[in-house]
């Protein structure tokens, strides 16, 4: 059935949005229905600094270094604020105050009492989402409906999680003795940055330990302000230290001698490097590396939904996701269809300025990741793979990628191997069941995957034989603090998120 839209006199339209996917499949064509009228977040409400040093000790304070680099809005490529960069002087200094903080005040609070600091964090995250909002869009790119719908809400779920077990450690571990390990470094990366900042934190905190924490250096802000909010909590002074920079700040804290744990969430690469400089040391570490996750379309699965998660697990924060679905795998006899009303609904997605409300994808995070995902868009055509992409506009200034995807891929191709990290699809078709066990296993990685079918037994037989630590049933990228996330092979090793997730914070005697 046609569907025709009456356009609204106040607006100027021009894309029919598709719905949940109902009317699509047939004639009913994209960018020739309505296109919305802008719908701006405010940034009135928020403060940011022009300049932001260390949070060492409870207290912002200048780099020893003396150095400081900008922070870019990657969708405008206007500078924000200026950002402290951290030398191994100050790292050290950073981890001195952890380790004052840990052996006079921290390790020796009762449990209860650390689980209070935790839920203020966590009442106080909720309380300026907004501003956290609109500074993870402002800084990272990300559209302000995921930012505010997804980032911020998460981040304050994990506070919330990890409060509840601070003083229940003998309870999750019956018959052990949790003992917290001391002082954790954490580094994460850019594509979730006060969410990963609140995966490392809780947890730390909940039991026991004490944290210095590096933000990846195109994305800094919403770290120093969950520094400021840590001020304000009254949470004891270097119970929590953030030290800003590049690749560089993060190797001070992985080598140096009074850390005991690492937690780092990045690039596979950076993770061999962190696993070689602490081998033969004591320190615990989880390491959560790239993703090339096969997302599997069964011919009896839902296509209407099933193409909704296609484009979730591909373009859900522009593709900048270590469980992105990156590899699709169609059942033969549903090709044709899912491709086509895939291709439909690519070209309703709008590409745009993250803080307006209408937007899909936003910014690339930086021109760096811009060139890496633009160079891979490149190796596929060249590899002999049939490109396509939807044909949206594109701001001006800023960096952007419309979204992207490539047929005919063979497994061997460098694009359905390599982790793009950008909103690029390789897709493949198979026949059978282990036909697509075998394609989806045939990988590097190990992190995530996802089954859409209508079948319950054909989704404990797949999930049974993937190798990957999470899979994704009729569903993809959905998240939750009590459920463990973490990979195999060169996805790393640890987990983060529920029980799991304490363990690593944990020394486990008897
Ligand atoms: P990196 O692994 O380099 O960055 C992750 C974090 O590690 C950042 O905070 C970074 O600092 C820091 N870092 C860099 N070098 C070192 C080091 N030698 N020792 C300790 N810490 C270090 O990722 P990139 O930003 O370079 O992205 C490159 C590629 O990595 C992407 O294209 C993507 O494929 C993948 N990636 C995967 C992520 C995931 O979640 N699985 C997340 C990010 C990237 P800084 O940013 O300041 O340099």
């Amino acid at each position: 059935m046609k569907t025709k839209l009456k356009p609204l006199k106040t607006q100027n339209v021009k894309i029919l949005s598709p719905g949940n996917g109902s009317g699509i499949d047939g004639s009913l064509k994209f960018n020739e229905g309505w296109e919305y009228a802008p719908a701006l977040e405010s940034t009135g409400h928020v403060s940011i600094k022009d300049t932001y040093g260390l949070f060492i000790g409870g207290k912002f304070v200048k780099p020893l270094s003396g150095k400081y680099f900008d922070t870019i809005n990657p969708a405008n490529e206007q500078r924000i604020a200026r950002i402290a960069k951290a030398s191994s002087a100050d790292v050290d200094k950073a981890v001195k105050a952890a380790r004052n903080a840990y052996v006079k005040v921290w390790s020796k609070m009762p449990d209860n009492e650390r689980g209070k600091y935790i839920y203020r964090i966590a009442r106080m995250i909720q309380e300026r989402a907004r501003e956290f909002a609109v500074i993870e869009s402002m800084d990272g790119g990300k559209t302000i409906r995921e930012s505010r719908d997804v980032d911020v809400p998460l981040a304050a779920a994990h506070f919330f999680y990890y409060a509840g077990w601070a003083d229940k450690l003998k309870y999750a571990f019956p018959g052990r003795k949790p003992h917290s390990l001391g002082v954790a470094g954490q580094i994460v990366p850019w594509n979730f940055p006060l969410l990963m900042a609140a995966w490392k934190i809780a947890p730390a905190l909940a039991t026991g330990n004490t944290v210095v924490i590096k933000p990846a250096e195109t994305t800094s802000l919403t770290c120093l302000k969950l520094a400021e909010l840590i001020q304000e909590s009254g949470l004891p002074d270097g119970v929590v230290n953030v030290v800003t920079g590049a690749g560089a700040t993060g190797a001070a804290i992985v080598n140096h001698p009074d850390v005991n744990k690492i937690a780092f969430t990045g690039s596979t690469e950076v993770g061999k490097i962190i696993q070689n400089a602490i081998a033969g040391s004591d320190k615990k570490v989880t390491l959560e590396l790239g993703g090339k996750a096969a997302n599997i379309i069964m011919d009896d699965a839902p296509l209407d939904q099933a193409v909704e998660g296609i484009i979730n697990g591909i373009y859900f924060n522009q593709g900048h996701v270590c469980c992105a679905g990156s590899r699709l795998f169609i059942q033969e006899d549903v090709a044709n269809t899912v491709i086509r009303k895939l291709k439909d609904r690519m070209q309703s997605l709008i590409v745009g300025d993250p803080l307006d409300k209408n937007t899909d994808i936003g910014a690339i995070n930086s021109k760096e990741q811009l060139n890496t995902i633009n160079n891979y868009i490149k190796i596929g055509v060249e590899e002999g793979a049939s490109f396509y992409q939807s044909s949206c506009k594109l701001p001006d200034k800023g960096y952007w990628c419309r979204p992207t995807l490539f047929l005919n891929v063979s497994q061997s191709h460098r694009i359905a191997n390599e982790e793009i990290f950008g909103p690029v699809l390789a897709v493949q078709t198979f026949r059978t069941v282990e036909e697509v066990i075998e394609k989806a296993n045939n990988t590097p990685y190990g992190l995530s995957a996802g089954i859409w079918t209508d079948k319950g037994a054909k989704i404990f037989h797949i999930t049974g034989k993937l190798r990957a630590g999470v899979i994704w049933a009729n569903t993809y990228n959905k998240f939750d603090p009590s459920s463990p996330f973490g990979g195999y092979k060169e996805s790393g090793f640890g987990r983060e998120g529920g029980l799991h997730g304490l363990a690593a914070y944990l020394s486990l005697a008897g």
